[in-house]
């Protein structure tokens, strides 16, 4: 027996942060603008559209992104104001489907097999309850998984939508760039060129086991995803237990103070990263993780109820103390959670980012 295919949306906010400020000051509408840090090393969080056009991106160096656009607006960031407007499109959602799986303040999955319209008319009747509700703008993706429904909310943005029904899926597929894919980064892109591989179909004329080889567990990923197959559900309720980011180094640190300025740029990032969660949760404990060149790691963990840069800093030496002459290759800085009351957990953020180390 075949089940008929699954009904998935996603739903993406278009320059959410940029365009509640403009929303909120008409005067700055129709400018270049960004939303983030304006000083020195600080980044922008988010820029609108004419922002984008002088070449500014999100995650860019304020400095770098002056440069680039000299009039560009940057005004500091009001999570408050984008969490409350991010409610409010959470109850559109939920007119919908209970099937929700916010992926942060602007976008989330929903599963609308349920309905009876197609995926495409329910995408377009949400992304018009948005509108009233809120008066911004949200692109969608229809598919019959999440993986397609990311990519194809891309597709028709700002303020459309796109789907990839089943049937479409073995032309869309073949010639999808390979870096649209999950666990796709710089450095597995870079490996993937190498061997001439620039696009799903290229993936798929080499044989699985090289690819398993290769690559390992994500390769199959890949392949699988090459193939348009993607049957991870919706999941409402998913409990983030806590938030890290860690990152490799192209050169190996090699001692305590090397690796303090390393450190703390993960630490502001951990910072940026929870005041972008959508309730915000009480922190159990902080830890730092090392992973040495040799691949045996270690993490330093400590009861904390708010992420201190000292601590931090404090963690990160001894670890440095378990490092017996071996040189680190990789660092984290992470915040553990407290469980939420049972009774919340329909209310979750569920922040996955597909990271790549
Ligand atoms: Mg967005």
């Amino acid at each position: 027996m075949s089940e008929a295919p699954r009904k998935i949306i996603h739903i993406d906010m278009d320059c959410f942060y940029a365009a509640i400020e403009e929303r909120d000051h008409p005067e700055w509408a129709g400018k270049p603008l960004a939303v983030g840090g304006s000083s020195g090393r600080a980044v922008l969080t988010t820029c609108n559209y004419e922002a984008r056009r002088y070449g500014c991106r999100s995650a860019m160096p304020a400095f770098k992104a002056l440069q680039l656009c000299p009039h560009l607006r940057i005004v500091p960031t009001r999570f408050e104001a984008y969490r409350h407007e991010s409610q409010r499109i959470r109850e559109v959602f939920r007119r919908f489907s209970e099937l929700v799986e916010p992926l942060s303040l602007d976008e989330a999955y929903l599963d609308v097999s349920h309905w009876r319209s197609s995926g495409s008319a329910v995408a377009r009747e949400i992304r018009t309850q948005i509108h009233e509700a809120t008066g911004l703008t949200a692109s969608a993706g229809i598919a019959p998984n999440k993986l397609l429904a990311k990519i194809a909310s891309d597709w028709h943005k700002p303020n459309g939508q796109f789907e990839v029904t089943q049937e479409a899926i073995p032309t869309f597929m073949p010639t999808l760039p390979i870096g649209k894919l999950w666990g796709v980064g710089k450095k597995t892109g870079e490996r993937l060129s190498q061997l001439g591989i620039s696009t799903c179909g290229d993936l798929l004329t080499h044989d699985l086991t090289e690819i398993h080889r290769r690559f390992g567990k994500l390769g199959v990923e890949l392949y699988h995803q090459c193939q348009g197959i993607d049957s991870r559900p919706v999941q409402p309720s998913r409990e983030r237990k806590s938030l890290s980011n860690e990152r490799t180094f192209s050169q190996d640190l090699r001692c305590f103070e090397e690796s303090i300025p390393k450190l703390h740029r993960l630490w502001e990032e951990l910072l940026t990263d929870l005041k972008k969660m959508q309730a915000p949760r009480s922190i159990k404990s902080a830890f730092v993780k090392l992973k040495f060149h040799d691949f045996r790691h270690t993490t330093v963990e400590r009861q904390a109820s708010s992420p201190d840069w000292e601590l931090y800093e404090s963690l990160l030496e001894e670890g440095w103390t378990r490092a017996e002459a071996r040189h680190v290759r990789l660092l984290g800085a992470g915040v553990r959670f407290h469980s939420r009351p049972p009774a919340t957990h329909a209310e979750q953020l569920s922040l996955f980012e597909a990271q790549e180390y």
